[in-house]
């Protein structure tokens, strides 16, 4: 057996970068969380090749000191935790690990006011003077060049950025006040100006019939609160995809806010069946835990029982309004509307 060694941080950004950033939608993602962190309004996307040979996130947030662009793609170093608890996270960074793990893989270089600094396949290059720029842009190329057991498994260009479009408007239903735009080969895929409310960005994103088959909930439970948009269990597919869960302004893929969900919709719905939802969930930070995913899309909740009653009971009874609603809308034989569940019952005669 050869000597246990530590291995250089090279090689340890790069097994976090398979972690953090598996594919340029995850280092997406981490590119505009951080925008957002740094209290950008306006943020521009552009990819090429699916974001695989080319990945820019430009914003107009607080920017980067010169002086601080080395730390920002050095590893475990964050301007986002001011202490050493983990308890009460207010912003979508804390890990200080995406910069570096991006860089560890691809060619990245940061732009900031009036300097840039380059990393490629870990290797830092000196801080250098660049044109003025207000807020920051982040340039990812050749993303995983450094690791070629990874670029094999990328998908083909059409599926990569269809995935970047997914994680783009996921974080951009959260913040509706945000303009974002996306291009791809400088043809522009998604503008998104700023918008009043998350209703108005549900429409641009989600479509007015989504928004127009919904019900707008608004629900308190002690700190949790809850709010959105829940569509008619007509308005449902096969699979959960039109389902867009937030937990303190973050995309989550939580168990408890989906089985919750499918509850909430339980009597009204047959199995297999997803019915359109916009939630979002707000916890005081100190009762949710954000650190148990490397990409930060799982949570654990101190109360999640209450979450789930939260949940379940806003979605009923909004269920129970819309399908009403719906049955209203239909003006003659109400028989004929009959809940997805109970589709094969047999209509009795009048
Ligand atoms: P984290 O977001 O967890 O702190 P990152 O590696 O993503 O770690 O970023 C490291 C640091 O670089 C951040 O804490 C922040 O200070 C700075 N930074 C990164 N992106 C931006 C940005 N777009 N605008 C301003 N500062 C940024
Ligand atoms: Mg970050």
């Amino acid at each position: 057996m050869p000597p246990i060694r530590l291995l250089s941080p090279a090689v340890v950004n790069r097994i976090a970068a398979g972690e953090v950033v598996e594919r340029p939608s995850a280092a997406l993602k981490e590119l505009l969380e951080n925008a957002l962190d740094a209290g950008a309004t306006d943020i521009r996307v552009a990819l090429e090749n699916g974001g695989k040979s080319l990945l820019v996130v430009e914003d107009n947030g607080h920017g980067i000191a010169a002086d601080e662009l080395p730390l920002a793609v050095e590893r475990h170093a964050t301007s986002k935790l001011t202490d050493d608890q983990l308890v009460d996270i207010r912003s979508f960074g804390f890990r200080g690990e995406a910069l570096p793990a991006i860089g560890a893989v691809s060619r990245l270089t940061l732009t900031s006011r009036n300097s840039a600094i380059t990393v490629s396949g870990g290797i830092v290059e000196p801080v250098r003077p660049a044109p003025p720029h207000s807020g920051t842009r982040v340039e990812v190329r050749d993303l995983f060049y450094a690791t070629p057991a990874r670029l094999k498994f990328l998908k083909s260009d059409a599926s990569e950025l269809s995935a970047c479009v997914a994680v783009f408007e996921k974080q951009a239903l959260a913040q509706p006040q945000v303009r974002f735009t996306l291009t791809h080969h400088g043809r522009s895929l998604r503008t998104l100006p700023s918008a009043a409310t998350f209703q108005e960005r549900a429409t641009t994103l989600l479509g007015a019939d989504f928004v127009a088959a919904s019900k707008e909930i608004n629900a308190v439970r002690g700190d949790l609160k809850l709010r959105g948009l829940v569509a008619s269990p007509t308005f449902n597919k096969a699979n959960s995809t039109s389902q867009y869960v937030y937990a303190c302004g973050r995309p989550v893929n939580d168990r408890v806010l989906f089985s919750a969900i499918r509850a909430g919709y339980a009597d009204v719905l047959s199995h297999g069946r997803y019915a359109a939802v916009l939630l979002f969930l707000d916890v005081p930070p100190e009762q949710v835990d954000v650190n148990v995913h490397p990409a930060k899309i799982e949570v654990r909740f101190s109360d999640a029982a209450a979450v789930k009653s939260l949940v379940i009971g806003a979605i009923r009874e909004a269920v129970t309004a819309t399908a009403g609603a719906f049955a209203h809308a239909l003006p003659l034989r109400p028989a004929s509307y009959a809940p997805a569940t109970t589709s094969a019952a047999p209509q009795r005669a009048m």
